[in-house]
């Protein structure tokens, strides 16, 4: 059976007949070269293969190629345009790899049963979609299941319950995104003093955009590295740190009486600047 497919007969340890992996069922394990390692597998659909074994051992491949041909032309899913809205949700709700974990499945938003079949939720989309139009959930802290999602523009998603939140200050009541613009600033400024740094409404909608306290705050709780200085240097050391010259380790206080220059200088260029020593021992 090897020769068929110009596999010389070996032994792996982890991969021989009557192994499983998927729908294929290891028959022999040959070797082309010195170390390409194919499985000989007949596959549940009846199919006969030879397989890369490392694409089977590392879970890759799980068929002749039957099960993706079967997935994909079963609801044409790939090709959907709604593919990728689906793979995003389950992504967000159930994959604490994705960047959006948190704001979803971390804080208990569900993706319902029905909807772990592409087919079933394709058919359950409510109508109205145009090209451009995302999903949202009618009721933000609600599931992804039938009957909480709306089809809505991009805008309208994110700002959605933030801009439009209506606040009420000497007796004017305004959206927050109509004081965001009164203040001089970016449309989304008052929602996100009031929801991401915790203000007061009244605050939020009173406090002038040029705020010096509030830019230095912005900073730090976006993380704007380069906006906020950290000082980095470390202050006293504790022991004295040295450099090797001629086979001794010398302190900058020891190159400073050599070449007659001040230690500050000295540990400066040698610690700070990281200067070769030659260069440091160079007077002026
Ligand atoms: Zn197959």
């Amino acid at each position: 059976m090897l020769g068929k497919y110009g596999l010389q007969p070996c032994d792996i340890k982890s991969c021989h007949a009557g192994n499983r992996f998927g729908r294929l069922q290891v028959l022999a394990v040959g070797v082309k070269g010195s170390y390409r390692y194919y499985a000989i597998c007949k596959c549940d659909c009846g199919a006969e293969k030879a397989i890369r074994v490392d694409g089977l051992k590392s879970g890759v491949v799980l068929s002749c190629g039957c099960l993706q041909k079967e997935v994909s032309t079963k609801h044409g899913m790939y090709t959907s345009p709604h593919y990728s809205r689906w793979r995003g949700i389950l992504d967000r709700c159930e994959n604490p790899a994705s960047p959006s974990f948190l704001d979803y499945g971390g804080r208990g938003i569900k993706v319902c049963e029905r909807w772990h079949d592409i087919a079933n939720f394709i058919s359950d989309l409510p109508d109205g979609f145009e090209p451009g139009l995302e999903i949202d959930r009618i009721d933000n802290d609600g599931h992804y299941c039938p009957g909480n999602i709306r089809w809505s523009t991009k805008q309208s998603n994110s700002c959605n319950r933030r801009s439009t939140r209506l606040i009420t200050h000497n007796g004017a009541t305004r959206t927050a995104k109509e004081w965001s613009l009164l203040l001089g600033g970016a449309h989304g400024l008052v929602a996100e003093r009031i929801d991401e740094f915790g203000w007061s409404e009244e605050r939020a909608v009173t406090t002038p955009i040029a705020d010096r306290h509030e830019n230095i705050l912005r900073a730090q709780q976006k993380r704007w590295a380069g906006h906020v200085k950290t000082p980095k240097r470390e202050t006293h050391p504790k022991a004295p740190r040295t450099v090797e010259l001629d086979g001794k380790q010398v302190t900058a206080l020891d190159i400073s009486k050599i070449t007659g220059k001040p230690v500050k200088l000295i540990r400066k260029q040698l610690f700070e600047r990281n200067w070769p020593i030659e260069k440091v021992l160079m007077k002026g």
